[in-house]
């Protein structure tokens, strides 16, 4: 028999309603860690569950490219601006964006580039911060920085390929 359970709907993240201040950035965005990010993918799968987003869409989408060099992977995620909303609904009951709750070693962080001392306003500043580029993406959200990103990752950001062609959402990518 199957467990009635299973599908019952998913408690939306309001374990801190009434308990925390929701938060209000100035300059809400994000810091990208790439020597953290291991290509897990969470932070794409909570976004889409979280805000059921439909098939084929990603409003952050992690891109396994080739690294040149080599036989290793430079794992990056990738936000969309027309898509990424700062998840306003967790915002509000003081919680960090889903994508960020999710990240198992805190290569994404989320927080207010304009908060005197804050780790993205800091992190702003150092030598080695760069924003994503690349030749043919358009829409690849402005408020967010990388640290370690390689150079020769703008120039490959739109040939990551399905794993399975066949895959209505293919969010797992190589080359
Ligand atoms: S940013 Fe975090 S959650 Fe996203 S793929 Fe990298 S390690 Fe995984």
């Amino acid at each position: 028999m199957s467990d009635p359970t299973r599908y019952a709907p998913r408690p939306a993240p309001y374990e801190a309603v009434g308990k925390r201040a929701p938060l209000a950035p100035d300059r809400p965005g994000f810091l990208v860690d790439l020597r953290r990010c291991i290509g897990c993918h969470a932070c794409s799968v909570a976004c889409k569950t979280v805000h059921e987003v439909e098939l084929g869409s990603f409003p952050l989408r992690v891109r396994w490219l080739p690294d040149p060099g080599g036989d290793t992977y430079s794992f990056v995620p990738v936000f969309s601006e027309s898509l990424c909303t700062d998840d306003a609904e967790s915002l509000a009951v003081g919680m960090e964006p889903a994508c960020a709750r999710a990240c198992p070693t805190d290569a994404l962080v989320f927080g207010d580039f304009a908060a005197a001392g804050s780790l993205l306003g800091l992190a702003e500043l150092e030598s080695d911060i760069r924003r994503l580029a690349g030749p043919d993406a358009t829409d690849l959200k402005q408020e967010v920085v990388y640290r370690a990103l390689p150079e020769w990752v703008g120039a490959k950001l739109n040939q990551g390929a399905a794993l399975d062609p066949k895959d209505e959402d293919p969010i797992y990518e190589q080359r």
